[in-house]
Parts: C-alpha cells; sequence; structure tokens
C-alpha cells in the first residue's frame, strides 16, 4: 500500500507537470472507485487552472480556484503524467487532460483508492479531526507528551492514531521505536517527554529517508516519470521478527498488537 513517503514523491513528481496547467477535460470510465465519483469532477473542474498540488495525510488535492479534487491511492493506486494519446492499460479508470496536451491518468486495480471534491473555502469530512503532519513543525516530542497523558493503549497504538498525527503506518511506527528504544507494548500515558523527544526525532528521520529514497512499499507503485516507485528498504525490525536483533543479535519478538503485527526486541526497547 502506498505509504506517506509514496505520496509524497507522487506529489513532488507531478506537481512540476500540474501547476499552472489548465484542466481541459475529465474522462471517467467508470462512475465510482472506492467511492461514487461527485459530478463536481466533470462538471466544475474542466477549465479551471490547478494552482498547487498539495498533500494532507496520504490525500492529493489539486487545487483549483473552484475546488479541489482529492485523490487518494488506496491500496494499489497510481498516477502518471502522460502524452494524451497514450494506450490505455488495465485499470485506467479517470483522465484529467491538461492544456499540456498531457493527462494525469488514475490507475487503481483493487478501486480502494477515491477520487473526491473539496470545494473552495471547505475541509472535506476525510480531512477533518486529522493529527499534525509528522513532517511539520506542530509535531514533536512535546506535543506527543501532552497528547499522550492518560492514554493507557500501548504507544504503537498511539503512534499510529491519525488523530495525534497523520501518515505513521505500520511499518514506520515498527521502525520509530526500535530506533528511538521505545517497547511497542508500553502504555502511551507512560513514556517520558525525553523518550517522546527521540520517538519524534526518529518518526521525521525515517520517514524523510523514505521520501528521500522515493518510496518504500508497494512493489507495482510507478513513479510519475515511469520508474518504479519501489525501493528495497533496510528494515531493522518490520517484517523481521525473529531474525538477529541488528542492535543486539538476540532474537526480535513478533505478536499482534492493536491487531497489527509487530516485531520488536524486548532487551533495546524497553
Ligand atoms: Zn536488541
Amino acid at each position: 500500500m502506498p505509504e506517506l513517503p509514496e505520496v509524497e514523491t507522487t506529489r513532488r513528481g507531478l506537481a512540476p507537470h500540474l501547476e499552472g496547467r489548465r484542466v481541459t477535460g475529465v474522462v471517467l470510465r467508470r462512475p465510482d472507485l472506492r467511492w461514487p465519483i461527485p459530478y463536481d469532477i466533470v462538471d466544475t473542474l474542466p477549465g479551471q487552472r490547478i494552482e498547487q498540488v498539495r498533500r494532507r495525510a496520504k490525500y492529493l488535492l489539486l487545487e483549483t480556484a473552484a475546488g479541489s479534487p482529492l485523490l487518494h491511492l488506496g491500496m494499489s493506486g497510481s498516477l502518471r503524467v502522460l502524452p494524451a494519446d497514450t494506450p490505455l492499460r488495465a485499470h485506467d479508470h479517470v483522465d484529467i487532460a491538461l492544456d499540456s496536451g498531457q493527462v494525469l491518468r488514475f490507475n487503481d486495480p483493487r478501486r480502494f483508492g477515491c477520487l473526491l471534491w473539496q470545494p473552495a473555502g471547505q475541509t472535506h469530512d476525510l480531512l477533518r479531526n486529522l493529527g499534525p503532519e509528522p513532517l511539520s513543525d506542530d509535531f514533536d516530542g512535546d506535543y506527543l507528551f501532552a497528547r499522550s497523558r492518560k492514554r493507557g493503549a500501548p504507544v504503537k497504538t498511539f503512534l499510529m492514531d491519525q488523530k495525534v498525527v497523520v501518515g505513521v503506518g505500520n511499518i514506520y511506527a515498527a521502525e520509530a521505536l526500535f530506533a528511538a528504544g521505545i517497547s511497542p507494548l508500553r502504555e502511551a500515558g507512560r513514556v517520558s517527554r525525553e523518550r517522546y523527544v527521540a520517538l519524534a526525532q526518529a518518526v521525521k528521520a525515517i520517514l524523510g529517508h523514505a521520501i528521500d529514497r522515493g518510496g518504500t512499499t508497494l512493489r507495482d507503485f510507478i513513479s510519475p516519470d515511469g520508474a518504479p516507485g519501489y525501493f528495497e528498504q533496510e528494515l531493522s525490525a518490520y517484517g523481521r521478527g525473529g531474525e538477529p536483533c541488528p542492535r543486539c543479535g538476540r532474537p526480535l519478538k513478533q505478536a499482534s498488537i492493536g491487531q497489527r503485527a509487530s516485531v520488536w526486541c524486548a532487551h533495546c526497547q524497553r
């Protein structure tokens, strides 16, 4: 599944091709993805100029004066910018045509992605009540400490809560907790301020590194320039249950926490 780094990589790849371009038409090859595609996409979007390509959590917003198409890649979605006459492939569901002669083409075999509409000046329901962006200054150790007081949930579950911070999925939570030396099972409300400072720094470093590498997880993710966006990442904990801890050599533990597979070192992470 595309995680925050893949979505940010997609945003950075798309922006130079979309920003400043006018939408000349929209082709929907089916009426829905995960949800029905709203009529505004074919009615209001054509004629609008894309001012900015923005990301919030794992959503992409193509901002225009009238409103913004709101895209999510779901489990298997990908976006490419192509010459308008490029032959279709299976699962090419949507084309947004641009005055450059190119199209933004949305492909999604499993159709857990979405294409919705956020009217100008409004915040879509899906974007309300989201926590801060992990790479923003609003997210730091002091914030995590304050937010976690009296929280009895395991710290890993707390860190993956989108109301606490967006975009820290299972892989990145496991890796950040390993880097910070915090047991994923520890109660969120019983982690000290100092250790939350280390955890916030680890989240920023790991996500930043993954973005620099161009995303990590989806094998068939195609970056906007056509190159595979999947890069083998050197994961320390995630997916390595039973293997030696990279730090102390003892076998890594594996168990389910909050119904998510979790791997950690019971010696290095307390
Ligand atoms: Zn260890």
